[in-house]
Parts: structure tokens; C-alpha cells; sequence
């Protein structure tokens, strides 16, 4: 496997960054999750201005222009020969010294991973709890921020691990539910579809907005409202959606059954909707 990091691309063996780097001491960077489908890449552009968007708001100066970064991601498919793939893009602050100091880091460290990945969107649904951490507020540490500080969501994780079910939800400091831990949540109510909007505590997710705009070109009422526990256990179907998860149904929260544990109506043309588009909305890996 090839990555691309600072400008070359190197052996998987030699894909090495310093100790000193302040993504590794502090996590201080932002990153990108994205997928590749038939060898187009889903949504790149909208992934890219999100990247930026989260450096510009730790004020982390990329030197690569939007396109040569597009660039980065489409070559880094090409020179694995992959189609069908997940690509992590890392842009930390870069190597400083043992202090804070973001002065001290010269110049942004970037690598650009890509691993194999088939298409998933299978029937099952998944049991998920509601974590006992909740999520940082939007003025102590914004979630819509893409940084590589996921200790938040790597808490709720093994308390899920811990409960043996495959997710947690967050709650923010209101107590609404707002994310799970790398996914946003959608719940369907009477012909209703609902997710929390972006003034709470979620990250702004790209399969969300894509997910949004399905749903009104098929007609579905979206609403954008915060949402308590209760609406989620009352819900007729409840779903996550992200780069990774795509789109996947919650069968169970907190011990209540949803939906009789089938993928309801709504969520099923969701579905079926995102594996028509999942080819097409996205940028083109090689020429044909
Ligand atoms: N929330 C969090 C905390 C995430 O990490 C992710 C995954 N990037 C999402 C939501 C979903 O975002 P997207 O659809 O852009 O992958």
C-alpha cells in the first residue's frame, strides 16, 4: 500500500510521522473520512470544504489549494488501483516542540490513507445505548470541528463496547440526543422525517445532508429539531448515517424495540435512494 504523506507518496513501512508532532501529542488537526464507490469518490468536494472549513477554525493554514487536495485523494486511489474504498485524510498542526505553542509548528503535516472498502448497506440493524458522557457544548470544543480529538466519542464507544451493543448516543448539556459516536441519527415519526439540527452539538454530516436531500426529492416531510430520548424510544424508525455506516437502522435503544426489529418503510427507500446516488454524486478516480 502507498500513502501519501507531505507531497510523496511512500511504502506503508515508511508512512512514519515525528513523535513531535502536535497531532500525536495534543490531537490537534482535523480530518476527513471518505468513501470511494465504483471509482468515483462520493462527494469529495463537499468533503474537502468541510476539511478546510475545520482547519480554518483552528486556524491551520493548508498550503495545498481545494483542487490540489482533491488531487491527493484521487491519486492516492489511483496509485493503489483502488475503486472501491475508505480514505482517511489527516491534516495535523504539524512537528513543534513539547509546548503548546502552535507557533512552534512550521508547517501542517498531510497524509492521505486508502484502504479497500466494499459498498455495505446491508438488512441488519444495530442495538445501541445512550452514553453516560454527553457531548462537549458547542462553546467549549464545537463537534462541528472534524478534529482528531475524539476522545468524546472514544468514551461513549467502550461504554457501548462495555454494554456489549454495537453504538452509543450522545447527549448534549441540555440533554437532547444528538450524535452517536461517528454518526448523526435520524428518527421517523407518523410519515415524519427528524434529525437535530446543526446549531446543536453534531457534526455537520455529509451523508446527513445527502440523506436530507433524498428524502425531499421523494416527497418526505425533514424537519431539523432538537430531539429528547423519548422521541427516539416512541420513534416508528430510527436510523444512523456516516461515511462508514452509510445508512443503517437502530433495531434497539436502552432495551426499547423498534419497529419490530424490521428496516421500516422510510429508511428502506432511504436506502435504496443512496445506492442509486452513491455512483454518481462524486468525482471521477480514472478516465473511461
Ligand atoms: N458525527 C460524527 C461525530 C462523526 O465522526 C461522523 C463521521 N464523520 C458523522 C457524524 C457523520 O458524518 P459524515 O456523514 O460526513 O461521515
Amino acid at each position: 500500500m502507498k500513502i501519501y504523506l507531505n507531497g510523496k507518496f511512500v511504502d506503508e513501512k515508511d508512512a512514519k510521522v515525528s513523535v513531535f508532532d502536535h497531532g500525536l501529542l495534543y490531537g490537534d488537526g482535523v480530518f476527513e473520512g471518505i468513501r470511494a464507490y465504483d471509482g468515483v469518490v462520493f462527494m469529495l468536494k463537499e468533503h474537502i470544504d468541510r476539511l478546510y472549513d475545520s482547519a480554518k477554525s483552528l486556524c491551520i493554514d493548508i498550503p495545498l489549494t481545494k483542487e490540489e487536495m482533491i488531487e491527493v485523494v484521487l491519486e492516492t486511489l489511483r496509485v493503489n488501483n483502488l475503486r472501491d474504498a475508505y480514505i482517511r485524510l489527516v491534516v495535523t498542526r504539524g512537528v513543534g516542540d513539547l509546548g503548546l505553542d502552535p507557533r512552534k509548528c512550521k508547517e501542517p503535516t498531510i497524509f492521505c490513507i486508502a484502504i479497500p472498502m466494499p459498498p455495505l448497506l446491508g438488512e441488519d440493524g444495530i442495538r445501541v445505548i445512550t452514553a453516560s458522557v454527553r457531548r462537549l457544548p458547542v462553546d467549549v470544543l464545537n463537534p462541528a470541528v472534524k478534529s482528531l480529538n475524539y476522545l468524546n466519542s472514544i468514551l461513549a464507544k467502550i461504554q457501548a463496547n462495555y454494554a456489549g451493543v454495537d453504538e452509543a448516543f450522545l447527549l448534549d448539556d441540555k440533554g437532547f440526543v444528538v450524535e452517536g459516536t461517528g454518526d448523526n441519527i435520524f428518527v421517523v415519526k407518523n410519515g415524519v422525517l427528524k434529525t437535530p439540527p446543526v446549531y446543536q452539538s453534531i457534526l455537520k454530516g455529509i451523508t446527513r445532508d445527502v440523506v436530507i436531500k433524498l428524502a425531499k426529492e421523494e416527497g418526505i416531510e425533514v424537519v431539523e429539531e432538537p430531539l429528547t430520548l423519548n422521541d427516539l424510544y416512541t420513534a416508528d424508525e430510527l436510523f444512523i448515517t456516516g461515511t462508514a455506516a452509510e445508512i443503517v437502522p437502530v433495531f434497539e435503544i436502552d432495551g426499547r424495540v423498534i419497529n419490530n426489529r424490521q428496516v421500516g418503510e422510510i429508511t428502506k427507500k432511504l436506502k435504496e435512494k443512496f445506492k442509486e446516488i452513491r455512483t454518481k454524486w462524486g468525482i471521477k478516480v480514472y478516465d473511461e
